[in-house]
């Protein structure tokens, strides 16, 4: 038994999934004939009460679609440090919209209204950036998985219409958060011009994501798409995938998060275990002590058979998800009380 807790990206299709996509009703997605693609933009749009939704074939797409939409180049935007479309993202930003960042020191990832709000620059300044766009993840990733307060959020988006700047949400584990918070979608469908979700993080399906946002911006997001090379044809195979995750894995994250939260317990009373970070959702951050180091502790779980990944710096990473069941938690958990330097 392998068990892969390096990402939530790792699993595969279960059967039931597998033999729904098989079944999907599909057409060619360039002239919007594909049946399954439609029925998975409609649905994903009223989840979040937006009028409308593009399917893409990665999260980073979506993402740097979202910042083309939204900027000039020359442009500037403003995240967290540890913002995905900022270091994951192949340096998307400047290469597909020319635009910088800038960069605040969050909390976990996380960003307040007043750190934005002092990081706008003066529009008749005109010798900076012109900042016109806010991007924030929810969840974080490189946060540990930890979760906005949805009125700060709400705040945000208060600063960004006073400047007129737009507001777009990394949405990759969105459905962990909202699960995690009990929280309704609408309310971020009210508060960000553009939402990017995933259906291959946690939900399971192979491939996947979806950019929300109203009738007129997702008609520019089309062409963008298409610029990108994002434009696929009976990707409904695809598109069944995310509707049958839609349906049937979400309410179950709350399993993922239970696992990682006990995961998190265990380490804390390690005597090698310097710290482990607050545990939200699915993903676990914590530091080993310098006298064993990363590699060794990484190595010391693989000889069992279970795979995590290192962050550098003393830090490591684990992530729960839907292909890591209750049988190889059990295992893992004694494995952990087990060891030993
Ligand atoms: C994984 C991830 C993405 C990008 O998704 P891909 O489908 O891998 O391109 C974007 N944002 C966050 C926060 C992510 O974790």
């Amino acid at each position: 038994m392998e068990i892969n807790l390096v990402s939530d990206t790792v699993t595969k299709p279960t059967p039931e999934m597998l033999e729904y996509m098989f079944k999907a009703e599909v057409g060619d997605d360039v002239y919007k004939q594909d049946p399954s693609i439609n029925a998975l933009q409609r649905m994903v749009a009223n989840v979040f009460g937006m009028e409308d939704a593009l399917f893409f074939p990665s999260g980073t797409m979506a993402n740097q679609t979202a910042i083309k939409l939204h900027t000039q180049p020359g442009d500037q935007l403003i995240a967290d440090k540890y913002a995905h479309v900022f270091n994951f993202e192949g340096g998307g930003v400047s290469f597909n919209s020319g635009v910088s960042c800038k960069l605040l020191e969050g909390d976990r990832g996380m960003i307040t209204a007043a750190q934005v709000e002092s990081a706008i620059n003066n529009p008749e300044f005109y010798h900076s950036p012109k900042t016109s766009l806010v991007c924030v993840e929810n969840t974080t990733n490189m946060g540990g998985g930890a979760c906005y307060d949805l009125n700060e959020l709400k705040k945000i988006r208060q600063v960004c219409d006073n400047h007129n700047l737009k507001f777009h949400l990394d949405g990759a584990r969105l459905w962990n958060a909202l699960v995690a918070k009990r929280e309704n979608p609408k309310e971020y469908g009210q508060t960000f011009h553009t939402i990017s979700v995933c259906l291959s993080k946690g939900l399971g399906a192979p491939v996947g994501s979806l950019l929300v946002s109203d009738a007129a911006t997702i008609e520019r997001a089309l062409r963008i798409r298409k610029i990108l090379g994002g434009g696929m044809r009976q990707a409904g195979y695809l598109a069944a995938g995310g509707i049958y995750a839609l349906q049937h894995h979400v309410g179950r994250l709350a399993e993922d998060h239970r696992r990682a939260k006990e995961l998190a317990q265990i380490l804390a009373q390690l005597p090698f275990i310097r710290k482990v970070e607050p545990v939200e959702t699915n993903i676990l951050i914590f530091e080993i002590d310098s006298r064993i180091g990363e590699q060794a502790f990484i190595e010391k779980l693989k000889q069992k058979n279970i795979h995590i990944s290192g962050l550098g710096q003393g830090k490591l990473r684990i992530v729960t998800h839907l292909d890591y069941r209750e049988v190889m938690h059990s295992y893992v958990v004694e494995a952990l009380q087990k060891l030993t330097f």
